[in-house]
């Protein structure tokens, strides 16, 4: 078992598959000046395979696949089926933006894929051209109705923002009247690839948005480790979600690790860096040198993500995309 030394045992993996994308959310990254990793750094799928059955030894039972964009990664459905075959695995989830998704769906409703989060910050068309800089919301709407066709488990997550979108959150949350889904918003955190900052909308800036219109939410129970706050909009089929990712206020529970892109493990989003497992897939290390180190690092994982930023380099600027949001 992998536990740090708070007692916190770690039960959930998330995989950055790669670090590319097919969209420019501006408080992602920027749009040109990305220097994307060459493919001889990524791991590969082989080393990830083998990386998640040292941690399914060790007690991990949830993994999600992120990015980056995942499926921009050429096979992801190979990968993803066969880290199904995992049976120490209970829960296999995906993150994804949607503009390639579709086509893929038969595939992982077959391979029982556990949910989809899909990310999407505003219904209307510009505002989505304006926020990612790429034409693509139509293939993302049609993702959208295909994922509830299939009816596969699915949370669409809107980063919100001052001045960009918070006049969404209201549709957004709609939403979750008539479909079985949850809708979440998302603090924006500090990993746009720049030192830009934009206006932070809170988590009580939220939830007053959201009660001013449906009047009080009713508080329904959060998932344990859940890094959402859930409510309902009474009478709806579905439930909202806030997550305060820059006001930190769930880190108490946190129960994961993270696998960046090119195999670095993070204890915490903030964290500045962690123990490079590319090296030791490669170096001859075996199963047992690899869980041990795993083990050394999360002992040092922050008791919280502030602590973690307190801790990290400030100079370099790192985009949400190589670390695996
Ligand atoms: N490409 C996939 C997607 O769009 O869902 C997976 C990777 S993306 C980095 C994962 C999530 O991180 C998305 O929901 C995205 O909106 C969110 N994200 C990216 N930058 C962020 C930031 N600075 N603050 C908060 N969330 C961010």
């Amino acid at each position: 078992m992998l536990i740090d030394k708070f007692g916190r045992q770690i039960t959930y993996a998330r995989i950055a598959v790669t670090d590319r994308c097919n969209l420019r959310c501006f408080y992602c990254m920027p749009e040109n000046a990305m220097h994307f990793l060459p493919r001889k750094d990524l791991l590969t799928y082989e080393e990830m395979e083998r990386l998640s059955k040292i941690l399914t030894d060790e007690g991990v039972t949830k993994i999600r696949i992120t990015g980056g964009e995942p499926f921009v990664r050429r096979d992801l459905i190979h990968f993803l089926t066969n880290l199904r075959k995992n049976t120490k695995l209970n829960e296999l989830h995906i993150t994804t933006n949607g503009v390639l998704t579709e086509q893929y769906l038969d595939q992982l409703k077959s391979i029982n894929i556990s949910s989809i989060n899909l990310s999407l910050d505003t219904l209307d068309e510009a505002r989505f051209l304006e926020i990612t800089r790429r034409d693509e919301f139509t293939n993302v709407m049609s993702t959208f109705n295909a994922i509830l066709y299939h009816n596969i488990p699915l949370k669409v997550n809107m980063v919100a923002m001052k001045g960009k979108n918070e006049d969404d959150i209201v549709e957004m949350a709609e939403l979750s009247l008539s479909h079985p889904i949850s809708v979440r918003f998302i603090e924006e955190m500090p990993f746009n690839g720049s030192n830009e900052d934009h206006g932070l909308i809170s988590y009580q800036e939220i939830l007053d948005i959201l009660s001013s219109k449906f009047g009080e939410l009713s508080k329904i129970q959060d998932p344990e480790n859940s890094t959402a706050y859930h409510y309902k909009i009474p009478g709806s089929k579905g439930n909202l979600g806030i997550i305060a990712a820059y006001t930190r206020s769930f880190c108490g529970t946190c129960n994961r690790i993270r696998i960046t892109p090119e195999g670095i493990m993070k204890n915490c989003l903030y964290d500045g860096g962690g123990l490079n497992l590319r090296t030791l897939l490669r170096d001859g290390s075996g199963d047992r040198d690899i869980a041990a180190a795993l083990q050394t690092a999360i002992l040092n994982k922050h008791k919280d993500g502030h602590l973690a930023e307190a801790n990290r380099d400030k100079s370099t600027f790192e985009s949400m995309s190589s670390i695996g949001g």
